[in-house]
């Protein structure tokens, strides 16, 4: 399998909660709400433990503006 990484886009992210609700140890926030992928602080450069894709994959459909991504290839740092 794949490695696959995962990264919040927080200028989408509108702070609904959502990804919380849905994938709690996956997802943490500022004082504002804005989300952020909470296993390698929101790098996207630390693989998702295969067992938290389900969820995972959950709130990246959930999300109402996109802001969760997940690609095959670690994120650029400077996408934070
Ligand atoms: S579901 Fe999407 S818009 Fe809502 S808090 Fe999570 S990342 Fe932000």
């Amino acid at each position: 399998m794949k490695p696959v990484y995962a990264h919040v886009d927080r200028a989408a992210c509108i702070a609904c909660g959502l990804c919380q609700m849905l994938a709690p140890k996956l997802f943490d926030y500022d004082s504002e709400g804005i989300a952020s992928y909470h296993p390698d602080g929101n790098t996207g450069t630390k693989p998702v433990d295969p067992a938290d894709l389900i969820d995972l994959k959950i709130a990246f459909r959930r999300c109402p503006t996109g802001a969760i991504q997940h690609s095959e290839q670690p994120f650029n740092d400077q996408q934070k």
